[in-house]
């Protein structure tokens, strides 16, 4: 029975997780150490030593030999630096391994080759990495051997946060204050925190390996630059839900495995919309352990599927035709005292603290819409938002058939006196139990979705850190959380000033509210008219970053300075600028070193051909034909090839990030799809054996 599975058993074993602290550390220490995590403070060095001692004895029991400061840089990657534990050797030349609580609670990487935007030059290199208590240390296991790694935030010398830890962590202690302030109102004084929770599931595509490595656009890009879509893509919906290809199982398989020894609590596994399309979801935890998790889950995602000759990849949009890959962000707000305020009960319409977080929530997207958009762009997703399957670019929220009914009363008539319920679910068939239905259906287009008792954010992109979303989640709602509570604990008349801004709010703040089809034409239209934002590209949300509205936001919270700001919104224009840039390289030499030459010999076999024929006194028409139009698409390709050659080579010539990042969208992007057309058409008209890389057909069919 030893190929049975248990998951009990190994299930965060490669965790140093409360459990084993509590078991290693004598109790004084892991109290002090549980009060910190739970309420915030500082660790004394003495403890911390403690602390490090247990860490690495457990650690070396297990296999380790080195330990790193495990860190996330605004690449949107994690980072991590080796150190062994070994120290000098004793005079008989015996080695001690040690760890000790300096080196645990802090590190200092060379940090001037990470992205900083300009906040520190590269002669001021120092920066910081301080261990995030409230994440647990875990143990990495590759070739490299087994390593340590202590989840941490990173701090340039003056402590500005050059990561996207320092910001959500900031943001998680801003609304939980704010969040308290809603609750005392309601007469709980016994909470004394309320955390964020956040569950992303994530999307990803698996191809064969050998034939990702034929292709360069897959390599340097992570999407195709070519190609044309097959005869069949996802149409007959077959994919979705479907049966589970044995390779894919077995890939599966090995990944639940190795996740849930990272204590990953994956859960969720099935075939996605396009074919070669997958998902995993893990069960909501704590906002920045979901965010190191979820950094977890794409780097093991990539390295299983090496083991079985297979690429992951997680691009938003690696293939033309078929649905994109995204993350749904779900995120609630739960009390240390077991209550999600985010849960309305039964009937919504009584409870009037959920219908003031309700409130502020709209409050808060409607004011922020497009911090919100913002937080959601990276250069892949670019390709998704606005497309069919994705949500639009327009922020708006979807709250149902029941909640909106309750907004309705409110805004219509000041009282809200019953909420709809959901009724009885017959099947017609007897056999069949019939059950009390939901009060809402879903919706699948909506950007921002309530589902019962979170809200689903659902732009965010495949590839990217769930840390930005959360981050502006958390800080507007604490804005809107702050300016109620500052409104109502003066008010003499509680019951009545609540109600009042409930109706308010909701009043104001309605627009935001869309029940219909998001991918509709009409509801692009509508938007306009409502005066939401149509933010279309991630340079053009970019500057959200920096509006009045954004700084005095972040900066009256404490998670982002301006000139943290401003820096950020500098690294967006470079990451989107050197990303065009390789693109635009990529593609160019893939078509002057492979397309164009192969579709070359095409019209020398065809010339060849039309020749010997016509010889031989047969009619060559045909043949004589297609050289004509394949010779006139090479013409098309070789004239866009050199213009984007052109586009290409004029980046380095514009002055200033923004700039150059607006040339790539507008110049060097359009210029690549002027390239993909007459290369695609080529691809249609030529010789399938002369293709000299993989088709559509055989990346997402033939896994
Ligand atoms: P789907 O939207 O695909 O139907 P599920 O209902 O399974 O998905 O939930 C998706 C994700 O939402 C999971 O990661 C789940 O753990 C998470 N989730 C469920 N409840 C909450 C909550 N209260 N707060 C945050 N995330 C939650
Ligand atoms: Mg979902």
């Amino acid at each position: 029975m030893s190929d049975i599975l248990n998951v009990e058993e190994i299930f965060a074993s490669k965790v140093f997780t409360l459990g084993k602290m509590k078991e290693r550390l004598p109790k004084n220490v892991y109290k002090e150490l549980k009060r910190i995590m739970d309420q915030g403070g500082e660790l004394s060095l003495a403890t911390a030593d403690v602390v490090a001692k247990a860490m690495k004895d457990w650690a070396v029991e297990n296999g380790a030999t080195h330990f790193t400061h495990w860190f996330q840089p605004l690449t949107g990657i994690t980072a991590e630096k080796h150190d062994a534990f070994v120290t000098h050797p004793d005079a008989e030349g015996r080695m001690l391994l040690e760890f000790s609580g300096k080196e645990l609670i802090k590190g200092e990487p060379d940090a001037s080759s990470f992205p900083s935007g300009g906040i520190r030059a590269t002669f001021e290199a120092r920066g910081y990495t301080v261990w995030d208590i409230t994440s647990p240390a875990f143990l990495k296991e590759d070739a490299t051997g087994v390593i340590l790694c202590i989840p941490t935030a990173f701090c340039s010398y003056k402590g500005e946060a050059l990561d996207k830890k320092t910001p959500l962590l900031r943001s998680m202690e801003a609304v939980s204050h704010q969040a308290l302030r809603i609750v005392r109102l309601f007469g709980d004084n016994t909470a004394k925190k309320v955390t964020p929770s956040v569950g992303a599931e994530q999307e990803y595509f698996l191809i064969d390996r050998q034939k990702y490595l034929q292709r360069d656009d897959l390599i340097f890009t992570g999407r195709t630059l070519f190609g044309v879509p097959g005869p069949k893509g996802q149409e007959m919906d077959d994919h979705y839900f479907g049966t589970i290809r044995e390779r894919v199982g077995s890939y599966m398989k090995d990944l639940n495995v190795e996740l849930w020894k990272l204590g990953v609590t994956a859960k969720t596994q099935h075939n996605e919309v396009a074919p070669a399309q997958h998902e995993l979801a893990p069960i909501y935890e704590t906002a920045n352990i979901a965010v190191d998790h979820n950094q977890l889950v794409m780097e093991t995602m990539k390295k299983v599927a090496g083991r079985h000759g297979m690429t992951c990849l997680l691009h938003e949009k690696p293939f033309e035709g078929v649905n994109g890959s995204g993350k749904h962000d779900n995120w609630s707000l739960t009390t240390d005292t077991g209550v999600n305020m985010l849960d309305p009960g039964d009937t919504p319409n009584a409870n009037i603290q959920f219908l003031l977080v309700l409130a502020c929530i709209m409050k808060a997207v409607d004011t922020h819409a497009d911090l919100l958009r913002q937080s959601a762009s990276d250069v892949g997703n670019d390709h998704r938002l606005g497309a069919d399957e994705a949500p639009p670019a327009i922020i708006s929220m979807f709250l149902g058939e029941q909640l909106e009914d309750v907004v309705r009363q409110l805004v219509e008539t000041g009282e809200a006196d019953h909420s709809i319920q959901g009724g009885k679910l017959e099947t017609g068939v007897s056999t069949l139990p019939d059950f009390v239905k939901d009060a809402t259906d879903r919706n699948r287009t909506s950007p921002f979705a309530f589902t019962g008792n979170k809200f689903e954010f659902r732009m965010v992109g495949s590839s990217d850190s769930v840390a930005d979303p959360n981050t502006t989640l958390n800080a507007i709602v604490a804005e809107a959380f702050c300016e109620a509570a500052d409104i109502l604990e003066k008010s003499d008349d509680f019951e009545m000033a609540v109600h009042d801004l409930i109706k308010e709010y909701m009043t104001k703040y309605r627009r935001i509210i869309f029940n219909g089809n998001g991918y509709s034409e009409e509801w692009v239209a509508e938007a306009e008219r409502r005066g939401l934002p149509n933010i279309k590209s991630m340079v053009e949300a970019s500057c959200a970053l920096t509006t009045e509205k954004s700084i005095r936001l972040f900066e009256k919270f404490g998670i982002f300075t301006e000139a943290e700001l401003r820096s950020r919104e500098e690294i967006l224009y470079e990451t989107y600028t050197k990303t065009i840039n390789i693109e635009a390289k990529t593609m160019a030499t893939m078509a002057r070193k492979q397309i164009l030459p192969a579709v070359m010999k095409c019209t020398k076999t065809l010339a060849d051909t039309v020749i010997a024929v016509r010889e031989a006194g047969a009619d060559a028409s045909v043949q004589a034909e297609t050289l004509i139009d394949i010779s006139a698409k090479l013409a098309e390709a070789k004239n866009a090839l050199v213009a984007l050659e052109e586009k290409t080579a004029g980046i380095s010539a514009i002055q200033g990030g923004k700039e150059k990042a607006f040339y790539c969208k507008d110049e060097v992007f359009t210029a690549m799809a002027a390239l993909r057309e007459p290369v695609d058409a080529l691809e249609t008209m030529v010789d399938s054996a002369a293709w000299p890389i993989p088709t559509y057909a055989e990346l997402i069919f033939e896994v």
